[in-house]
């Protein structure tokens, strides 16, 4: 597997998050050098300034943090705070190596947002060791004003689901729950809880320190490149970046297609280019920005061979508590698999235009929904393509082997 690239385009002088960091990761002094670790401003100011600077959660579903922040403030009882740094999609990185060199960064993030709501206490929820260790490691250099716990899980697709982190912290397994009530009705131990991802918390803490930027520390994202033939990159960017310029970075000029969101956004075909990153635009063209995570396809890649490696993935990655999960997940990765390989027919392609319709929001958690996309955005942007699997295959999907999730995974940096 190849190593990332740390990337800061076009930041300018604004703070940035993704800033080279010495071995054993950022230290509190050099925290403290920049601006962090700020008298923490009145509770209303802070939830004013996040709410004028438009910060939306970077886990995927991109929900305004002011207004997050705002319930739990308004909340009945006093309620607790998530720092969530269990990424599931394959693609993304982008919060382990939060974790990993900026910890004290995330931990500002999670005092402003304690502050912010009158919570008393905090987790930081995660399965990656290293960055458990991080973590550890500067709560024991700098001990933080509100209790802080280190909750390790397991890692799964579905570990990070804000259900299955409340879950998992009262002690039971990793597994979303139906909702209502949401957590920031009743969340851990029945408090009120606010489930933030972790990039959302560290971009809180730089936006209360430098309000002079904090529009510009709102729009920028992380994000995670993959699939072309340098090796992958965490980048830092604007929002409103051409998808063609991020293309480019990862050496995939000839890029013929996306995978958008980790898995959850789905496929882009032709028109891919004219895109830019940016949640409302990605929404708007039927697709999602999800947690930041894009693979590039080339040429080579089959679209229809990459969506049956997604669905196979999901399918493996489904927590098999909802039956229309355990049996749609499973059953749209075969035939998905089926049409790649030749051997399914236009029954079968219809089947997926069926379950692309009709199966999102019937799971208890997004994964049926990104499966369901997967099916969905390849009828829609390469017709043409899965007719022309029809019979034969494509050279590629034939000596493709199984799918293979694998294939969609980058390493952390
Ligand atoms: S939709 Fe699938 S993955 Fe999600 S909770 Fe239900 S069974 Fe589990």
């Amino acid at each position: 597997m190849t190593a990332l690239q740390p990337l800061a385009p076009s930041a300018g002088r604004q703070p940035r998050l993704l800033v080279p960091q010495p071995a054993g990761g950022e230290s509190p002094a050099a925290y403290l050098a920049t601006g962090g670790y700020p008298a923490a401003p009145a509770p209303d100011r802070i939830i004013e300034r996040t709410a004028a600077a438009g910060l939306r959660g970077r886990g995927g579903a991109g929900f305004p943090t002011a207004v997050k922040l705002r319930t739990l403030r308004d909340a009945p009882a006093r309620g607790v705070v998530v720092a969530n740094g269990e990424e599931g999609e394959p693609g993304s990185v982008k919060d382990r190596w939060l974790l990993r060199h900026r910890p004290h960064t995330v931990l500002d993030g999670i005092r402003l947002a304690a502050h912010a709501t009158g919570a008393t206490h905090a987790y930081v929820y995660l399965s990656d060791r290293p960055a458990a260790d991080s973590v550890r490691r500067a709560l024991a250099a700098r001990p933080p004003s509100v209790p802080v716990r280190i909750v390790l899980t397991e890692h799964t697709y579905v570990a990070g689901e804000e259900s299955a982190v409340v879950r998992r912290i009262d002690g039971g397994p990793a597994l979303p729950t139906a909702k209502p009530p949401r957590p920031y009705e009743s969340g851990v131990g029945g408090a009120p809880t606010l489930v933030a991802n972790v990039e959302t918390l560290a971009r809180l803490a730089l936006l209360v320190a430098h309000p002079e930027s904090a529009e510009a520390v709102a729009s920028t994202y992380l994000v995670t490149l993959s699939g072309g033939e340098e090796p992958p990159v965490l980048g830092e960017v604007p929002r409103g970046t051409h998808l063609k310029e991020l293309a480019d970075l990862v050496g995939r000029g000839d890029c013929s297609a996306a995978l958008l969101g980790g898995l959850f956004g789905g496929l882009y075909g032709h028109g891919w280019d004219g895109l830019r990153l940016d949640p409302d635009e990605l929404g708007d063209a039927g697709g999602a920005l999800g947690c930041g995570a894009i693979r590039f396809l080339g040429p080579e890649d089959c679209p229809v061979g990459r969506a049956a490696d997604a669905a196979g993935y999901l399918a493996d990655q489904s927590a098999r508590q909802c039956g229309v999960c355990v049996s749609g997940t499973r059953a749209l990765a075969a035939t998905l698999t089926a049409v790649a390989r030749g051997t399914g027919g236009e029954e079968d392609v219809d089947k997926l235009r069926r379950w692309s319709l009709g199966l999102p929001g019937r799971g208890a958690c997004g994964l049926l929904d990104a499966a369901a996309r997967i099916a969905g955005t390849l009828l829609r942007h390469f017709p043409d393509r899965v007719l022309a699997h029809q019979g034969t295959g494509c050279a590629s999907c034939r000596t493709a082997g199984p799918p293979d999730g694998s294939r969609l995974t980058v390493d952390v940096p």
